[in-house]
């Protein structure tokens, strides 16, 4: 196989919107040469003892984007269809919602092509700790710090400052974020992403004079990112028709009650199945009639061949690259307003950037700090984003790409070109 990162639909459709993006706010072409590809790539061979103790090989990846703004900052995803060209692309949404959201961190993105669901306990532990270690010096509390993603979470992070801390020969809890709180993780880390796509929600509604009581939401994913989105739009009165999984979905016009359905799928896994609910795929979910779709699963969901259909007044980006450039495009036209990956999932980034800092501190906040200072953030940078809409009449990705390609590029100027 002989293809470049650069040829990968999602590498493609964000550079496309980081292009359209610096157009508009005149960025300068030297910077823009170079904030276009990520400034390094590791990919590594990752040989892992199975159960029936034979050995399999698997590819693992981690892009590092942009150090421009701090150390690289960036999720772990464990799927089947992880390549290079993903994770880049992902790496450099990270520089950019990072920026956006004014953070002293860089971009960065890892991955290891296998399909998790597949996997023993043991065999993931196996395989987390040969990719920490393959990973080497690459990763680092100062350096590029990991976080999870899709397929990864709290336990593998504990593995992976294991492993690292192991290696150094001392306890390192900042190589990693998004750690259970026993060993240096923050209160609120968890459900950080979900809450985030729930204050933007709020923000989006309030631009409509619009309110969270009984205002529709329908969800893609059961994941992290997903389940808690669902359980805190519950919590403020929002109704919850659908909710979905890699199995399918799960439909209820009078409301899902969200707890009930948290605690069915911690029990069976997915939430095919759950009684009190009619199935629909993730398809016919997609284009269900409702206030608020939100993606939370998946890259390249909403395209050109649905993008027609959606039937919703805002889209709010759970998860990093669901709609497509061109899907974008049609939904603009139609009035449908976007709350990008890059504002309305940042949530999770700033909440481990948070318990990086307490980490190197020591010092430790509580939950409502955390999640009060997290909103500050969030709801600032929408509050920044609209007035750039505003300003240049673009839309709500173009200026969350803009507003922050702004900060990057200041930044770039200010310290220059190494040697010259
Ligand atoms: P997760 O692994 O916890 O959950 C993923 C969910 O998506 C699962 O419910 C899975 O069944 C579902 N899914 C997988 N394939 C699907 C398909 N084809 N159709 C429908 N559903 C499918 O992952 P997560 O951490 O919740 O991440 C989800 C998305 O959010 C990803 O795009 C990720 O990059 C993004 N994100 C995550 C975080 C975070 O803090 N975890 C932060 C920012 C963005």
């Amino acid at each position: 196989m002989s293809m470049d990162y650069a040829d990968g639909p999602m590498f493609k459709n964000t550079i496309k919107i980081l292009e359209d993006a610096a157009a508009v706010i005149n960025c300068d072409p030297n910077v823009l040469e170079r904030i276009k590809r990520p400034k390094r790539a590791i990919i590594v061979s990752v040989p892992v003892r199975m159960d029936d103790y034979r050995v399999k090989v698997f590819t693992g990846y981690r892009v590092q984007h942009s150090s421009t703004l701090g150390p690289y900052k960036g999720g772990i995803r464990y799927h089947q269809d992880v390549d290079l060209s993903e994770v880049a692309a992902l790496a450099t949404l990270m520089t950019f919602k990072c920026s956006l959201l004014n953070l002293p961190l860089g971009g960065g993105k890892g991955g290891i092509r296998v399909d998790p669901t597949q996997l023993s306990r043991t065999e993931k532990q196996n395989l987390t700790r040969r990719y920490t270690s393959e990973l080497g010096q690459a990763i680092g509390p100062n350096v590029d710090i990991p976080a999870p993603d899709m397929g990864t979470d709290p336990q593998t992070m504990a593995w992976i400052m294991d492993t690292y801390s192991q290696e150094m020969g001392y306890a390192q809890p900042g190589v990693v974020t998004g750690k259970p709180v026993e060993i240096g993780g923050s209160l609120g880390r968890n459900g950080a992403t979900g809450l985030g796509v729930i204050f933007t929600t709020e923000k989006a509604l309030a631009t409509q004079n619009m309110k969270m009581p009984g205002t529709t939401i329908v969800v893609q994913g059961f994941g992290n990112v997903g389940q808690h989105a669902a359980l805190y739009g519950f919590e403020r009165g929002m109704k919850v028709l659908a909710v979905s999984d890699v199995s399918g979905g799960i439909y209820n016009a009078g409301g899902l009650d969200i707890p009930d359905v948290i605690r069915y799928v911690t029990e069976h896994k997915v939430v095919k199945g759950y009684p009190k609910a009619e199935p629909i795929s993730n398809d016919q979910l997609l284009t269900l009639k409702c206030d608020v779709l939100a993606p939370c699963a998946m890259e390249n969901v909403i395209t050109e061949a649905n993008a027609s259909k959606i039937d919703c007044k805002f889209i709010v980006e759970g998860a990093n690259g669901p709609t497509t450039n061109e899907a974008t495009k049609i939904l603009s036209d139609r009035d449908i307003m976007i709350c990008p990956d890059i504002l309305a999932n940042g949530g999770g980034v700033i909440v481990s950037y948070f318990e990086w800092v307490q980490g190197l501190q020591h010092y430790f906040w509580s939950e409502e700090e955390v999640n009060n200072k997290m909103k500050q953030i969030i709801t600032g940078a929408f509050d920044k984003v609209w007035e750039l809409k505003t300003e240049k009449k673009v839309d709500m990705r173009t200026a969350a790409m803009g507003s922050s390609v702004r900060r990057l590029e200041r930044a770039m100027l200010l310290r220059g070109l190494y040697p010259r």
